[in-house]
């Protein structure tokens, strides 16, 4: 084991955000080294993601100055004491989901809703009170999460760190961070789709492409990809959808109950927008659910209509697709390497300095599926 001084201070690179609406701007900072029960990683590969975006619109209220990022793999460099099962040169993938192992949510089994987590989440900082990183006028970074991977080198929470097969390219582990275990969790966690279910997914980005994938590795009968942009439709039936409807000329309420007559098992707000989720409870069969794997703002709000629950018919909330990240992100890197689960066609790779352009090309809706920064 490495054991690193807490008096060394080492020097990386990150995107650093002051205030909501303001330009990143990418900066050297000071990073400590890991601390007792922390590791010290080097990034290697980054997703952006739309709720990175949220946080840069203030829509996410995150502490001030921030690093956002929270999809990446890397490679382990340096632990801190206590750290015993992780080797310098491990390849991992980082979760936004630490854990206590303590607490009521984590002795429950529910270690996603761990409150120590959350508090780290509130507070941006790795163990309550530090954050592990500083500005050069000595201000403290706050982290997304315990995760900040829009960074070249990042301290996280050990319980944040999962070891993966080294045989997966960073760039492509880096999605099972965010994309893939929210898309692939919702339909096994929280909607647990059977062999011969309907599905319709609304919205056909990172995350709703990997519910589409989900689906198909759960035998779905059906799965109704709707999008509003043709190449996605076209990469959505690649990937597993046996029908596409193009929401841009279509009205989804009336074309997927003709589709799959009646109404879906399972239908998807794969966008985080309440209309789509409104939609998604409206085109679900008696029986079955809506699904919400979004991430909405916090002021957000819906409107249904109250009668068809009378068709036992449900709302279904999750967070980060209810995975366990140390038992489900390995499988998945598994699914991955196996070839059953496609990544490939997923990912569109940038350079670490192109993190503003490709933010403005997820805004503008210019990109296919997810892009990923590559750290050389
Ligand atoms: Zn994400
Ligand atoms: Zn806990």
């Amino acid at each position: 084991m490495t054991e690193v001084r807490r008096s060394e201070v080492a020097r990386t690179r990150a995107w650093v955000l002051e205030a909501p609406g303001s330009d990143l701007v990418l900066t050297e900072v000071a990073l400590s080294p890991p601390g007792p029960g922390q590791v010290l990683v080097r990034i290697r590969a980054t997703g952006v993601c739309a709720s990175d975006v949220h946080v840069l619109d203030g829509r996410l209220p995150k502490p001030m100055p921030f690093v956002p990022g929270h999809e990446a793999a890397g490679e382990v460099v340096a632990v801190g004491t206590g750290v015993d099962d992780l080797d310098p040169g491990a390849h991992v993938v980082l979760s936004i989901l630490p854990r206590c192992g303590t607490c009521a949510a984590c002795a429950a089994g529910r270690a996603n809703h761990c409150a120590w987590a959350a508090d780290l989440a509130g507070t941006g900082t790795l163990d309550g009170i530090h954050t592990g990183w500083h500005l050069p006028d000595g201000r403290p970074l706050h982290h997304f999460n315990g995760v900040s991977s829009f960074a070249a080198h990042v301290v996280a929470p050990r319980s944040g760190v999962v070891e993966i097969d080294p045989g997966l390219a960073f760039s492509r582990a880096a999605l099972l961070g965010c994309a893939v275990a929210t898309g692939v969790g919702a339909v096994r966690n929280a909607a647990r789709v059977a062999v011969g279910d309907t599905v319709a997914v609304i919205g056909c980005g990172g995350v709703g492409l990997n519910v589409i994938q989900g689906a198909r590795m759960a035998g779905a009968h059906r799965i109704v990809a709707v999008d509003v942009d043709p190449a996605t439709l076209a990469l959505a039936e690649r990937l597993g959808a046996t029908d596409v409807v193009d929401a841009a000329h279509q009205d989804v309420r009336t074309v997927v109950p003709q589709l799959v007559a009646g109404g879906v098992d399972h239908a998807f707000d794969a966008i985080g927008r309440p209309s789509a989720l409104e939609d998604a409870f409206a085109i679900t069969a008696a029986g079955g659910a809506a699904i919400a794997v979004g991430l909405y703002a916090t002021d957000d709000r819906i409107t249904l209509d109250a009668f068809p629950l009378i068709g036992e018919r449900r709302l279904v909330g999750t967070y980060l697709g209810g995975v366990d990240p140390h038992v489900d992100v390995p499988a998945l890197a598994r699914d991955a390497l196996s070839g059953r689960l496609e990544l490939d066609a997923l990912i569109m790779e940038r350079s670490f300095e192109e993190l503003p352009a490709a933010i403005a090309d997820l805004r503008a809706g210019r990109t296919l599926a997810r892009q990923v920064l590559v750290l050389a």
